[in-house]
């Protein structure tokens, strides 16, 4: 892999340009040490995940693209949706369980899905703009990207898959760390699922960036680079889990270890249909 190219935009954000028209958009003072990613089309920009709104966005996206900019979301929660509501244009996956918190014509995140109250954050109702289907090839102008359905951390949780350069915008699917399958709304079962699908769709050389990041030994913050290596020691974790047959490392969350950088997180519910 060849050097990450990163750079501070300000005392706040950090700016990891992954390859041409992708750029991978950190918080490294963030306790969770968001990434957000911007995708540069010749016509149309994507931002997926907006942070956790701590320090406003936008400034960071617009010195990137002078193109117009669609915010869309992986999922609800607080960390990651922060900013939506200061892009002019928004996006969300057309799911039944997201339309249902329409309400007289703005969208209502549900603190179930948004998990603020933990951190003392309000969601900020908005309009929505566009509603992607899953399966569905969203064109930035020579960039296409496809909106595919991952649940297990969330039920509405979705990763984009730029195809012709092999590439998975995964969010908090499959990140380095703790994955958070403990949460309200996880499911272990849908996990694998989500990861089966996966491993029919990505190619061997695949590259999956996730949503939160770790330093580097030597301090400096890069975009979360993973391998198809790592999802399928997801799936493996996943599958003797279910079987009985991965201790967890530490119980109340039951921890469990995926492989030497990744573990997974479970609490009682996030085994339904599986005990
Ligand atoms: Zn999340």
């Amino acid at each position: 892999m060849t050097k990450p190219n990163i750079r501070w935009f300000d005392d706040w954000y950090v700016v990891d340009e992954i390859a041409p028209g992708l750029y991978g958009i950190g918080e490294p003072k963030y306790y969770q040490i968001n990434w957000n990613y911007l995708i540069v089309g010749d016509e149309r920009a994507l931002v997926f995940d907006t942070g956790p709104g701590v320090r406003d966005i936008t400034p960071v996206v617009q010195s990137l693209t002078d193109r117009p900019v669609t915010a869309l979301l992986s999922h609800l929660h607080f960390d990651h949706t922060g900013n939506f509501h200061r892009f002019a244009d928004t996006a969300l996956a057309d799911l039944p369980i997201l339309r249902d918190s329409m309400r007289d014509g703005l969208f209502h995140a549900p603190e179930e899905m948004f998990l603020g109250a933990r951190d003392g954050v309000s969601w900020t109702p908005m309009a929505i703009g566009q509603w992607w289907s899953i399966g569905q090839r969203v064109d930035l102008g020579g960039k296409e990207l496809e909106i595919v359905a991952t649940p297990g951390h969330s039920p509405e949780s979705i990763s984009l898959f730029d195809r012709e350069q092999g590439i998975l915008l995964a969010a908090d699917f499959l990140y380095l760390g703790n994955l958070y399958g403990q949460i309200p709304g996880a499911s272990l079962p849908d996990y694998l699922a989500a990861a089966e699908a996966l491993d029919s769709l990505l190619p061997d050389d695949a590259l999956i960036l996730g949503a939160h990041g770790k330093p580097l030994p030597d301090g400096t913050h890069v975009a979360p680079r993973l391998a198809r290596r790592d999802l399928e020691d997801l799936m493996t974790g996943l599958n003797a889990i279910r079987d009985g047959e991965l201790p967890p490392l530490s119980q109340n969350p039951d921890r469990y270890r995926i492989n030497d950088r990744i573990a997974l997180l479970a609490g009682p519910a996030s085994y339904d249909m599986w005990r």
